[in-house]
């Protein structure tokens, strides 16, 4: 597996070249469009790194599946769907379109920027920032022994440049898709983005994910595991969710940061990180070793 992991960091860095990193956030922009990382993790917790596995980032939003747990188990699922929807998207992850002309008047679904935010709002605690160490709390049950830490200068970089998701909130907030105090939901929302972690760490918490047993001391739920790793896979790639579901075949999540989350289930857990993104804001590089690893290894779920 590890020649495997290192053949493929090889061969695909020099795709980083064809992407560019995310600069709207203008933290981001200071990230090496060069780097490129891939690590596995079975779930029998071995684990295989390649390439710059070391480095950290920020889980922009990769953190949204986490943040649909917390909502999920402090409301339940009823009451979550009908706040936000369950459908993929032609559309881009920041775009507003769909929220005046889909059918019901919600976000489409809680993966993207519209979505998760709704689906921020419902994470319970008392302030932004207890909301976080929960959310945290919930990654760290997920990671046990791994570093979660936070990019405050990613946050306040988002904070102060977020107007496109200030809008989306506001948004919600006049369809009552949302409701309280939208800058505390939009502060919430922009430092879940801000967590940040090591590839090593995003294949781990993505193994515990792919583990389908129903065991009590999971830190989620079996049904709720479900639901998240369906998501990944009708929506976690944005709209490019259908082209990655033929070619990777199984639940990823992305970030701008160039993260991307992958489960197999039952399997693997994998953890890339890739900050030259596509058009669409997937690791262009990423995506690409995903495709041959899936070749390589038949992780095709269908
Ligand atoms: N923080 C980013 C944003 O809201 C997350 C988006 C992403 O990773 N696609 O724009």
């Amino acid at each position: 597996m590890k020649d495997l992991l290192n053949i493929l960091v090889e061969k695909y860095r020099p795709l980083t070249l064809n992407g560019r990193v995310a600069n709207y956030i203008p933290e981001l922009s200071k990230m090496n469009p060069a780097s490129l990382a891939i690590v596995v993790s079975d779930v029998a917790s071995n684990t295989f790194s390649a390439g710059d596995y070391s480095m950290r980032f920020t889980l922009q939003s990769a953190s949204k599946p986490f943040a649909l747990a917390l909502a999920l188990m402090d409301n339940g699922a009823d009451v979550v769907f009908d706040r936000i929807g369950m459908e993929p998207t032609g559309d881009s992850f920041n775009s507003l379109m769909k929220l005046e002309t889909f059918t019901s008047l919600k976000p489409v679904n809680p993966l993207v920027n519209a979505g998760a935010i709704a689906t921020t709002s419902l994470i319970n605690g008392g302030s932004p920032e207890e909301k976080l160490d929960r959310l945290v709390a919930l990654i760290r049950q997920l990671a046990p022994g791994c570093n979660i830490g936070f990019n405050r200068d990613v946050y306040l970089s988002e904070k102060q440049t977020g107007d496109r998701n200030r809008a989306i909130a506001y948004f919600l907030r006049d369809i009552k898709a949302i409701s309280g105090a939208v800058e505390e939901n939009l502060d919430l929302y922009f430092r879940q983005c801000s967590i940040e972690v090591d590839c090593i760490t995003l294949a781990t918490m993505a193994k515990t994910i792919a583990m389908d047993c129903d065991d009590a001391n999971h830190p989620i739920p079996r049904q709720y595991r479900r639901i998240i790793r369906t998501f990944m896979f009708t929506c976690g790639m944005y709209n490019a969710s259908g082209e990655f579901a033929i070619n990777v075949g199984f639940p990823a999540k992305s970030g701008v940061s160039g993260a991307i989350l992958g489960v197999v289930p039952k399997r693997y857990g994998l953890g890339v990180f890739g900050p030259a993104l596509d058009h669409k804001g997937n690791s262009v590089a990423g995506v690409a070793m995903l495709a041959e690893l899936s070749r390589e290894l038949d992780l095709y779920l269908l």
